[in-house]
C-alpha cells in the first residue's frame, strides 16, 4: 500500500489519509541587496564578487522554495511554534518551578 511519511515525526500516512503540505517561500529582502548610495567602483567590486559564487548557491541565497508533508499532529505543533522555540515547554517549566517554592 502506498503511503506518505510525515517529514517532522516520520509517521506513515496511508494513501487518502489526512496530511498537510507546508510550503515555505524564502525570499531575500531586496532592499538590502544593492544599497542606493553605491558608487560605480563598489558596484563593480560587488559584481565581480558575485561571479565567484556558484550560480545555484546564489539562487538559493535570493530565493528558495521548500515543501514538507506533515501529519495532523505535527501540523498543529508547527502552526503553534513554527521555529520550535519551545514556548509551550517554557510555560510548563515555569509552572513546575512555581511548585517548588
Ligand atoms: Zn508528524
Amino acid at each position: 500500500m502506498r503511503y506518505d511519511v510525515c517529514d517532522r515525526c516520520g509517521v506513515k500516512i496511508p494513501e487518502g489519509g489526512l496530511k498537510y503540505i507546508v510550503r515555505i517561500d524564502i525570499v531575500a529582502d531586496d532592499d538590502n541587496i544593492i544599497p542606493e548610495d553605491i558608487t560605480d567602483e563598489e558596484l563593480d567590486a560587488m559584481i565581480s564578487g558575485i561571479k565567484e559564487f556558484d550560480p545555484d548557491m546564489l539562487e538559493r541565497d535570493v530565493h528558495q522554495e521548500l515543501a514538507f508533508i506533515l501529519c495532523k499532529r505535527c501540523k498543529e505543533q508547527f502552526t503553534r511554534d513554527p521555529f520550535n522555540t519551545m514556548k509551550d515547554k517554557l510555560n510548563i517549566d515555569e509552572g513546575w518551578s512555581g511548585e517548588l517554592h
